[in-house]
């Protein structure tokens, strides 16, 4: 491809709300551009890198028994309704009304669509088992999208489906997915992990997500360096120190602690330190107020919480409704005396003694509180919120936390769609069974914008090579230069016909331009040819990314660039 003849126009300026090196670089290299907020038009040369992950989905999905198919982007309320998905999703779901009146949402995930295909065609188990997925445009109508492609309103999303007539055959098509998605990574030579995920209230089926590696991700990934083990920290556990704190029980005291709220304030306050420290937090639930109980050092960690609660919203209840239920202002809560709402204890007070905790007064705490004597805790549950430095539940190692872009997610859904959508099959001995499902999801965009998260330095991108938009670039100097343009148009030839894909900078620009244009642009293979070297017959090759200059003779350039291209 000639440069004088693509669409790509390459530019310094970097929007204001470009915040993530990814999203700058592929603005700057003219890979896409924004129409509105998260939506955006993947010009020429993006969607050639787009596509390149694409075909390698498809390779990898079609390698392990997927099929292809597509689905509406439109669909209708009705199947949302029959999920309870409508009233459920919120904000995220656009929804849209026809000529008709009639309401329909602009597919955000297709649970329902895949489902309510299947129920209609699939009636025995001789049918099953089967998985079907599609790359197709979804849009959510996030609150807060940026990053560019990373968290857009629009994106392009892989999801995939499928059906099982049990819990074992859904862990072999889930097992495939998995390995799968390594493939896929591994051949984009990402550096990433697949970890455990919490699943949500849906049931005690298994989830995994695929994290790419990079300072800029937005989720925390929990990592034992010991033993491999991986988790969000929505989910991750730590192993729990063994009970045993033998202090002779204090005494109950109240002690008037004016103005002091914040665990750090009561603990210099009271000079104890702040584990010592039992905080009450009250959260509003759809099944009402609950009061949870954590060392004051740690966090909660809300995910685990409202599993653990069986809720679907959970939020830090509001001055008046702590009022009301401590009669006390925020920051002096405590779980002695305290009734009329559930209370449920972190594991890590379940062997504490002699703690200090709000007295639901005003300006005053506790001091010396022992629990059996002074409280009865009957609930506890780990809500922990886990940190570096964390002991590892699996091995006796030491957990680390790391910032990854969450790229994909796989994820056993059992027969939460199929049942409530009617998605059943007759069984060998006749009975009429709900199928079990797993979904396979994975950001064609967001996992485009993560290899340039992880493959850039401060000129421009460094792009792997099966996901670069084209593998060498070929510079002309010197485009006056009677002979330098003769031996740049013959290695162009030469080039494609050995099937690599050259972009060819013929633009009339300076030296200077091309090289930093170059580097912008992040092809894996560079091929100058300068009228300087071209005197001593020689050419120049470098890679781009340790941008090492190799002068080879004319006759030698191309099989120079093939052996960096597969180097
Ligand atoms: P997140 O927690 O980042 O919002 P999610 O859990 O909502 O992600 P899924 O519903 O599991 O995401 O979607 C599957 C995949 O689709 C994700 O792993 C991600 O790669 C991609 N994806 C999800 N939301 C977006 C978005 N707003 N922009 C770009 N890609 C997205
Ligand atoms: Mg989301």
């Amino acid at each position: 491809m000639r440069w004088s003849q693509y669409y790509l126009f390459t530019t310094r300026e970097v929007p204001n709300d470009a915040e993530v090196v990814s999203h700058q670089l592929m603005i700057r290299a003219g890979m896409i551009k924004k129409l509105a907020a998260g939506i955006y038009t993947y010009l020429p040369f993006g969607w050639r890198s787009l596509a390149k992950l694409s075909a390698i989905v498809r390779r990898e999905l079609d390698a392990a028994g997927a099929l292809e198919l597509q689905m509406p982007a439109i669909q209708p309320a009705e199947l949302w309704q029959e999920s309870g998905r409508w009233q459920r999703y919120g904000k995220e779901l656009l929804r849209i009304k026809d000529r008709h009146d009639r309401e329909f949402a602009f597919g955000p995930t297709h649970e329902e669509v895949i489902t309510d295909l299947v129920r209609r065609d699939v009636k025995s188990y001789r049918q099953l088992p089967f998985n079907l997925y599609q790359i197709q445009t979804k849009f959510r109508d996030e609150i807060r999208p940026r990053f560019g492609l990373m968290r857009g309103r629009e994106f392009i999303m892989k999801d995939a489906y499928s059906f099982d007539v049990d819990a074992a055959g859904l862990d072999k098509a889930y097992e495939a997915m998995r390995r799968a998605y390594c493939a896929i990574f591994d051949a984009c030579r990402l550096d990433y992990s697949a970890v455990e995920a919490d699943t949500g209230t849906i049931g005690g089926s298994a989830s995994h997500e695929f994290m790419v590696m990079a300072g800029s991700g937005e989720s925390a990934v929990v990592r034992c360096p010991s033993c491999g083990y991986a988790a969000n920290v929505e989910k991750a556990e730590t192993r729990r120190e063994p009970a045993g704190e033998a202090h002779p029980p204090q005494e109950l005291q109240e002690v008037a602690t004016p103005g002091k709220k914040a665990v750090e304030e009561v603990a210099r306050f009271l000079k104890i330190a702040p584990r010592r420290i039992v905080k009450t937090l009250i959260y509003e639930t759809e099944k009402g107020l609950v009061a949870a109980l954590i060392r004051g050092d740690r966090e909660v960690n809300e995910v685990k919480l409202m599993n653990h609660l069986d809720v679907e919203r959970l939020e830090l209840a509001s001055e008046e409704k702590v009022r009301e239920a401590t009669g006390a202002p925020v920051g002096f809560a405590g779980p002695i005396g305290l009734s009329g709402l559930r209370m449920v204890a972190e594991e890590s007070i379940r062997h504490l003694t002699n703690w200090a905790c709000g007295a639901n007064k005003e300006d005053a705490h506790y001091t010396g509180v022992n629990p059996g004597r002074d409280v009865q805790l009957s609930e506890f549950a780990d809500f922990l919120l886990v940190h570096g430095g964390d002991a590892c539940p699996r091995c006796d190692g030491t957990l680390e936390v790391f910032r990854g872009i969450e790229v994909g997610h796989i994820f056993k859904l059992g027969d939460k769609y199929s049942k409530a959508l009617g998605c059943t099959f007759t069984d060998e001995a006749g009975a009429e069974l709900p199928m079990i499902m797993g979904c396979y999801g994975l950001g064609i965009g967001r996992t485009v914008a993560a290899a340039i998260e992880q493959n850039h330095d401060a000129d421009g991108i460094i792009w792997p090579r099966p996901l670069a938009p084209f593998e060498v670039l070929l510079a002309g100097l010197n485009p006056d230069d009677a002979e330098v343009r003769r031996v740049t148009e013959g290695l162009y030839d030469q080039l494609r016909e050995k099937g690599v894909e050259v972009f060819y900078d013929d633009r009339d620009e300076r030296p200077g331009v091309k090289f930093k244009d170059a580097d912008l642009i992040g092809l894996p293979v560079r091929l100058v040819v300068g009228a300087k070297s071209l005197k001593d017959g020689q050419v120049e090759v470098s890679l781009r990314r340790d941008r090492a200059k190799h002068l080879v003779a004319v006759g030698d350039a191309v099989a120079k660039v093939l052996e960096l291209l597969h180097a």
